[in-house]
């Protein structure tokens, strides 16, 4: 009865012994994976191209026109921005389009004859999701770069649409690891989702993901900053929101953005819902008839802001 007592007992012992090593293995994997992921440096975007474009969309700002001027001024001369709109465009065709001279103005970059196209991020949160896949399928038509902002727990399961988009160009950032509100997690919390976040994709695509993070719900407060702060990380919030997740309506999401559509603007929209990739099948090439270049969040930044601040908070350009 004894021996059996204590057989038992050293069974237990055994078990705990044993589990002990597991967990401390995964501890050591797990470490490991995050320092790699700190050591790979992230490459700044190159300096924006400069191009000699001479457009059939350009138009000029006649008296006749029933145009609004917008121009502001980002302490730098080059980024003066002027932009005409209409509010009616309800035909899609060519003809129309260029008819209500809707084209974004392009800016000189103070070099005679070199003018810059305007540029807009579109960022895409909550995935990846299969749905991904088609929007991808519409970027590799028309051409353009945009943002992922991923969920963390999201990207193995994703993690060829995941790849896919980052081999063709696009930029994958985290969005928390299980889109909790990060405004009620403390700092080392919040700090362990960005960590954890950045972990995966990296593990995914090979490289280190650009240090800025999108929180769930946009939400930014003291927590966030510090926890940003101290990883190294900036806060990609936007400066346009269709409300894709609201209204679920192709035609809202393709109006609101055509119509705030602006140079240096970052736009919040989710490649999960079928709607806002319907939308992108005409916001997308319209866009890009207006004379913006589609670029990264990160490009973005680096263009309005100059640098990517840790523990700043980026919205790109508002009207
Ligand atoms: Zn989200």
């Amino acid at each position: 009865m004894g021996a059996v007592f204590k057989s038992n007992r050293n069974v237990k012992i055994v078990a705990v012994i044993v589990a002990a090593l597991v967990i401390a293995g995964g501890v050591i994997v797990f470490a490991q994976h995050r320092n790699e992921a700190a050591a790979v440096a992230f490459v700044p975007p190159e300096t924006v191209p400069a191009t000699a474009i001479e457009s059939e969309y350009t138009y000029d700002i006649g008296e006749e026109t029933d145009s609004v001027l917008n121009s502001e001024e980002f302490g730098d001369e080059d980024y003066h921005y002027a932009y005409e709109y209409y509010k009616d465009f309800d035909c899609d065709c060519d003809e129309c389009f260029n008819a209500a001279g809707f084209a974004a103005i392009r800016i000189p970059t103070g070099e005679p004859g070199v003018y810059r196209a305007p540029m807009i991020a579109l960022t895409f949160d909550d995935g990846p999701v299969l749905l991904t896949h088609y929007l991808l399928d519409i970027l590799d038509e028309y051409g353009g770069r945009v943002t992922f902002c991923v969920i963390g727990d999201m990207v193995e399961n994703g993690a060829d649409i995941v790849l896919r988009a980052f081999e063709a160009g696009h930029e994958i950032v985290g969005h928390s690891w299980d889109h909790q509100d990060l405004a009620r997690l403390s700092v080392e919390e919040i700090k362990q989702q960005i960590w954890d976040t950045g972990a995966i994709i990296e593990y995914v695509t090979g490289h280190a993901p650009p240090p800025i993070f999108r929180p769930p719900f946009g939400h930014f407060n003291r927590r966030i900053q510090h926890a940003a702060y101290q990883t190294g990380y900036s806060v990609l919030n936007w400066s346009i929101d269709p409300r894709d997740w609201r209204d679920r309506d192709e035609d809202i999401i393709h109006d609101h953005i055509i119509y705030h559509a602006r140079d240096g603007a970052i736009v919040l929209l989710h490649d999960i819902h079928p709607t806002t990739i319907y939308a992108m099948r005409r916001t997308i090439p319209k866009l890009i008839k207006m004379g913006f270049e589609l670029v990264t969040a990160t490009e973005v930044i680096y263009y309005v802001y100059g640098e990517l601040t840790p523990g700043y908070e980026f919205t790109g350009t508002r009207r």
